[in-house]
């Protein structure tokens, strides 16, 4: 068992992001990891003495498959429904939801520096790579339930949900407000000496995220949840004010030179459990 608090789980040996499982009468597990992790998180779910049937809801911080992988896969184990943020959605003709695939902005993928350095390259070793690129791929998620900002989902006392665009448009920062925990997913990166703010080419993106992470500081926090690495479990609102209060006005270019073998490094490890051994200091 791995409760980082009372009835919360960081589920183990999951590949991608995070999976943490809040225990209630109905329980709410916050991402998923990439695909494939299913088994995993109902065998979890058991060990704790749960039914899967007792999952009630999937809620994805972000479209991005290493959080959204395993959602899919689960719901048709479970029943449970899977929520998003609208903006994270696109509508079929049928009237249908969907969770957006690929890259948000379409037509404007990484820029030409960032491809030179990392882009083809690494996606072409990992391609190469037998049985690993299912897990890269984008699987069709219908999204049962949308949810805006403000919204509660009943578990705990209240799952609040916060749009915090930037990194994605529709990603969101839910707070489980009975234990003053929020679930970061990848609006922040939990840094080995302190929070950093995930690499964001676009400049727009990045002062829309800006505005997104200064609101956080309205907020009651105590402990924080990223989409990769260990939870902070203490003074968490601190580390967020003093993240928000860091300029964020050097080139992306230049983070990314800087910290070119990080990157490479996380780019190469990012299917392998717990890969996230500190992130990109962006500033
Ligand atoms: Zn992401």
């Amino acid at each position: 068992m791995t409760e980082i608090a009372p009835k919360v789980h960081r589920i183990p040996n999951i590949n991608g992001s995070n999976a943490v499982l809040i225990e209630d009468k109905k329980m709410v597990l916050v991402d998923t990891g990439v695909a494939g992790n299913g088994d995993t998180i109902i065998s979890y779910i058991k060990e704790i003495g749960r039914k899967p049937e007792d999952l009630g809801w999937i809620v994805v911080t972000h479209f991005h498959y290493d959080h959204s992988g395993s959602a899919d896969e689960l719901s048709k184990l479970t029943g449970a429904n899977i929520v998003a943020h609208l903006d994270e959605t696109i509508e079929t003709s049928e009237g249908k939801k969907f969770l957006l695939k690929g890259n948000e902005n379409t037509g404007t993928g990484p820029p030409w520096w960032y491809r030179t350095l990392f882009g083809n390259r690494i996606i072409r070793s990992n391609r190469k790579k037998k049985g690993t690129q299912k897990r890269f791929d984008y699987i069709d998620t219908e999204i049962h339930q949308t949810v805006n900002h403000g919204d509660i989902i009943p578990v705990l006392g209240g799952l609040r949900i916060l749009h915090t665009p930037g990194h994605t448009p529709g990603s969101i920062c839910p707070i489980l407000e009975g234990r003053k925990m929020i679930f970061l997913g990848d609006s922040v990166l939990n840094n080995r000496i302190r929070l950093s703010r995930p690499l964001t080419w676009d400049r727009r993106k990045r002062k829309q995220l800006d505005v997104s992470l200064r609101s956080l500081r309205d907020e009651q926090i105590e402990h924080a949840c990223f989409g990769h690495g260990p939870p902070l479990m203490d003074d968490a609102e601190v580390s967020i004010k003093a993240l928000t209060e860091r300029p964020y006005n050097i080139p992306t270019w230049r983070i990314a030179l800087k910290h070119r073998s990080t990157l490479k490094r996380f780019r190469e490890r990012s299917k392998q459990p717990g890969h996230w051994e500190g992130g990109i200091d962006s500033e």
